[in-house]
């Protein structure tokens, strides 16, 4: 078994990056620190308009969790909706989950305008109720939704046969307009499409320090050189290192973990999950699958509060199979070819962040619903920077910093155990 991304390892390596040294003489339009979806889909949107720009990447292109996630691409918020009316009010509530729908069909717009080979396919994403009383849940959530989402349809205990072949589960919600992709070569395609605009794009490039000349401008130091820019845009996701402490003390990095079986016989992947959908489970410390084309399954969790690693990602990975096998006791003792885990950027309340702050613009937080969302803000950072009008949900938001989070997330066990309880309560 391959401790790394399948997604990583089964796309092509980005070839483009910027040969000219960076500090070369002149100032650049934008510097934008993190080479993942936000950072690259901004890259390309801003070299399109003729803006010019650098990526300033610490690691590979899109190699943390924009490389390294699930490769679901859902509509629909990861928050009980209610509760979101509750604290927004209901136009506000309509407009973030409608966000999402624009954020999938932005994906959809770069995949076809830059002809990226990413397997991209509305697929839709199947809720499963993991315990009775969560169907009756989701039935609340459907009623209030039916007119905001119509590509919605509730799925009770009997339909579920048309769509997974497994006896756990008390019926689904599924949102139509869900997709999914492969991640790896969307995140390589995006990558060329901005270097093929004009983007430079540096991998390995840390950036270390940030100094303010005046305004948004910056003086822009890396582990590959120093570069001023007349803007920043912060695009660092669950970042760990370099000089973003503000940013740092509102996301917690929390770890989550995936496998990916080998290949299954077509037959038993079109027996176990005929509807071949993004699935995911009710339950706060759940799961989330789906099929690839060549149908490996590709199922992850939260498997234990830990950071990834190794070590780590490989006790994940007898933690996922455990769960594997009991959703589909078919595939026991299945082939497993790749474990890896990532940081996912949780703020305190899941809702992303996006703004200004002290001249330094930034997007993250999308805790765990950022593969589409992500792609989508990137282009809306790019309008900020040009200096167009948006209308984005969250531009704007309060956003506190976490009481005791100091970048390492030392209470995650803690808030896991709590979770734990959660879950067989309800
Ligand atoms: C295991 C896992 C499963 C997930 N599953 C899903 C899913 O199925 N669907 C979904 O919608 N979302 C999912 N997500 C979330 C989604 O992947 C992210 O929200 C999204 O990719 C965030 O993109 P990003 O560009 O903002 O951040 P990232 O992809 O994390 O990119 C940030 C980049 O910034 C770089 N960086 C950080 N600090 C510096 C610095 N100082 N200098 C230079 N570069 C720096 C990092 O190296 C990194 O490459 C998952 C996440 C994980 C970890």
């Amino acid at each position: 078994m391959k401790l790394e991304s399948y997604w990583l390892d089964s796309a092509p390596r980005f070839e483009g990056a910027a040969a000219v040294p960076l500090d070369s003489p002149g100032r650049v339009d934008v510097a934008i620190v993190g080479g993942g979806f936000t950072g690259l889909s901004a890259a390309l949107a801003l070299a399109r308009r003729g803006a010019s720009v650098v990526v300033l990447e610490a690691g590979r292109v899109a190699g943390e969790a924009s490389g390294r996630n699930g490769g679901h691409c859902s509509n629909g918020v990861a928050h009980d909706y209610g509760g979101l009316v509750a604290r927004f009010g209901a136009a506000k509530a309509r407009d973030m989950y409608r966000d999402f729908d624009a954020a999938v069909d932005t994906v959809e717009q770069v995949v076809a305008e830059e002809s990226i080979d990413c397997d991209f396919v509305r697929s839709g994403k199947l809720k499963l109720a993991a315990k009775p009383q969560h169907f009756d849940g989701l039935a609340r959530t459907f009623e209030m939704l039916r007119d905001i989402d119509t590509g919605m349809e509730l799925v009770d205990r009997a339909g579920l046969a048309g769509e997974i072949d497994s006896a756990g589960f008390h019926g689904g919600l599924l949102q139509k307009k869900s997709a999914q992709m492969h991640v790896g070569r969307f995140g390589v395609g995006l990558a060329r499409a901005a270097a093929q605009r004009g983007a430079r794009i540096y991998e390995s490039a840390t950036v270390t320090r940030l100094e303010r000349l005046s305004g948004r401008a910056h003086r822009v130091t890396s582990t590959r050189g120093t570069t001023e820019a007349s803007q920043v845009l912060v695009a660092t996701g669950a970042s760990r290192p370099g000089p973003l402490a503000w940013f740092r003390r509102r996301i917690v990095p929390v770890g989550s973990f995936i496998v990916a079986t080998a290949p299954l016989e077509a037959s038993v992947a079109q027996r176990l999950m005929p509807g071949r959908r993004n699935y995911v489970t009710t339950r706060i410390i759940g799961n989330y699958f789906r099929l690839t084309r060549d149908n490996r399954l590709i199922y992850g969790g939260r498997a234990r509060f830990a950071m990834p690693g190794p070590g780590s990602d490989e006790k994940s990975g007898h933690v996922l199979r455990e769960s594997l096998e009991s959703v589909f006791p078919a595939l026991a003792g299945v082939k497993l070819d790749y474990c890896w885990g990532g940081l996912v950027d949780m703020t305190a309340d899941r809702l992303p962040r996006a703004g200004e702050h002290e001249g330094l613009l930034y997007s993250m937080g999308y805790s765990g619903h950022g593969v589409q969302m992500s792609t989508h803000m990137g282009r809306v950072m790019a309008d900020m920077i040009d200096g167009r009008t948006v209308a984005s949900p969250w531009v704007g938001l309060d956003w506190r910093a976490i009481p005791g989070n100091f970048g390492d997330p030392w209470f995650l066990p803690l808030v896991g155990a709590y979770y734990r309880v959660q879950d067989a309560l309800h």
